[in-house]
């Protein structure tokens, strides 16, 4: 179990999955409440039992099929109603029965929300936090409180927002968690704030939203004066503009502030994670995203590259490697010798003068012509390869494609594509039916294949972009696809150019199986 100086608290499961566009089933939660424990968070809040189905199920399976490593889990609760006993309550019961060691309850501390939304007495609410507390503590569960409102709450009534505060600490609250529910905190005035509360000797942690954009400043802020508890979700998932990040706060605090927090290993696979999340949630991954983006650690600038070749700590304000992500060199028009090179050394080769030389022209001549290698490694390194060989080198040599598109009489669109090829002396006919032209396409290359590269079957297309370029004076526009591919353990891009979309795809499509054959160890003979 982590050590208790310090919470890392994740409130992805409920908190998070407010988040507009976020469905998460029970299943989903317990997959991504297993990633969040391979980070080596202290607690996961896994949802309301007894207010929610969903969340009354997760628990029911989290007893008996979820083993986790480090982390213990929160269920959470809102106090007694006003008026009866909590010992009464069934949604307090519901909170007793989930099985979670922990139940985080919500209380108001604002005297406006407690008389207008609460409509009950400001006594009232005190004595509804001091029974739901201890009643649950006698019960032998550990109780934390989110103070919801606490911030607005202290500015309309500072002597009763902290007279809850103090109320559920004697009533045996480990930790009071201040809530900047509404998320307008800047800031140095929320560490003013935070540093009265301390006065308390209540314990206090953090629970911010990002409408200022300060979500994950507001909580280093509270940290620095004196909160021990940080709550924050995966990727910055919430309702609004979402929950303070926790990949961002657990990163600054471990990496910047000496906080020993999540084990070494474990941060250094948060990228990973952090994408494996994204995939459960089905939410598009931020490329801009502190320490996990794609982009976080990416270069383009020309002038840069040859001193980024010389000292990468130059350039980038930690290792990347510390978050499991990764220093990536962008190949564009903008940049020079100096980054095409350092991109083929990040590739593992070694590029001589001259043969950097011509692969920068290549690259221009293509760039001038809509090819962008920015987003498009694998067709990059293709290139490379190329240019390295002097010439083109294939596992499979085309003869000829075809497809139809098909409108049914039932009104259904079918599409029908035949390949003709050549590999291993052999000329190949496939034909494959999809329910688009591209989709036609990859079936019938792969079917050709697979009998000759049975690793082909792993591969899948994941992702299909499309963009008009407008055509330069005088020319049609042109079409210009990217297409993400991955087998088990990796992704790459490839791009294609045309004035006609097929075209261009089946180019994208081409490269995409040709270095999927590289990557599975297939060399060209
Ligand atoms: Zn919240």
């Amino acid at each position: 179990m982590a050590d208790d100086r310090f919470h890392v608290y994740d409130t992805t499961l409920r908190d998070g999955a407010q988040q507009e566009g976020l469905n998460l089933t029970v299943a989903d939660k317990i997959t991504v409440a297993r990633q969040l424990d391979g980070l080596g968070v202290g607690f996961i809040e896994g949802g309301w039992p007894g207010a929610n189905p969903k969340d009354t199920e997760f628990f029911r399976q989290a007893r008996t099929g979820l083993d986790l490593k480090h982390a213990q889990l929160a269920a959470f609760g809102a106090t007694r109603r006003p008026g009866v006993k909590a010992a009464d309550d069934p949604l307090v019961a519901a909170l007793r029965e989930s099985g979670a060691p922990v139940v985080t309850l919500v209380a108001k501390s604002h005297d406006r929300h407690v008389e207008l939304a609460l409509r009950t007495t400001l006594q009232e609410n005190l004595a509804m936090i001091r029974d739901t507390v201890s009643h649950l503590r006698a019960e032998g569960q550990r109780v934390f409180l989110d103070a919801e409102h606490f911030f607005d709450g202290y500015t309309s009534n500072p002597a009763y927002a902290l007279e809850v505060l103090r109320t559920a600490a004697e009533a045996g609250a480990d930790v009071i968690a201040l809530c900047d529910t509404n998320g307008g905190m800047l800031p140095d005035e929320l560490a003013e704030i935070v540093h009265e509360a301390v006065q308390t000797s209540a314990r206090v942690g953090i629970h911010c939203h990002d409408d200022t954009g300060c979500a994950v400043a507001n909580t280093l802020a509270a940290v620095k004066a004196g909160a021990t508890h940080v709550q924050g979700c995966a990727n910055g998932y919430g309702e609004r503009s979402g929950n303070a990040n926790l990949f961002t706060v657990v990163a600054n605090l471990q990496l910047k502030r000496g906080f020993d927090l999540v084990p070494r290993e474990a941060l250094a696979d948060m990228t990973r994670i952090a994408h494996a999340i994204t995939e459960v949630t089905n939410v598009t991954p931020n490329s801009h995203a502190p320490y996990v983006g794609t982009s976080a650690f990416a270069h383009k600038a020309g002038l840069h590259a040859s001193a980024i070749k010389v000292d990468p700590n130059l350039y980038q304000h930690i290792d990347p490697a510390a978050v499991g992500n990764d220093m990536r060199m962008l190949v564009s028009d903008m940049a020079g010798r100096a980054s095409v090179e350092l991109k083929g050394r990040e590739l593992g080769y070694e590029l001589t003068p001259d043969t950097t030389k011509t692969l920068v022209e290549r690259v221009k001549d293509l760039e001038s012509k809509g090819f962008t290698f920015e987003a498009a490694d694998a067709s990059f390194e293709l290139l490379l390869r190329d240019t390295l060989h002097g010439s083109r080198r294939r596992h499979f040599e085309v003869e000829s494609w075809r497809v139809i598109v098909e409108r049914t009489k039932g009104g259904e669109l079918v599409s029908e594509a035949t390949v003709k090829l050549h590999a291993k002396g052999e000329r190949i006919v496939a034909t494959g039916e999809g329910n688009g032209p591209v989709n036609a396409l990859d079936k019938a290359v792969r079917l050709g294949l697979e009998q000759l590269y049975p690793e082909l079957a792993k591969l899948e297309l994941v992702d299909y972009k499309v963009r008009i370029l407008e055509g330069t004076h005088g020319t049609d526009a042109i079409t210009r696809v990217l297409i993400t591919s991955s087998d088990e353990t990796s992704e790459w891009a490839t791009v294609g150019v045309a004035e006609n979309i097929i075209d261009a795809s089946w180019q994208a499509l081409e490269q995409a199986v040709t270095y999927g054959l590289l990557r599975a160890g297939r060399d060209v003979s």
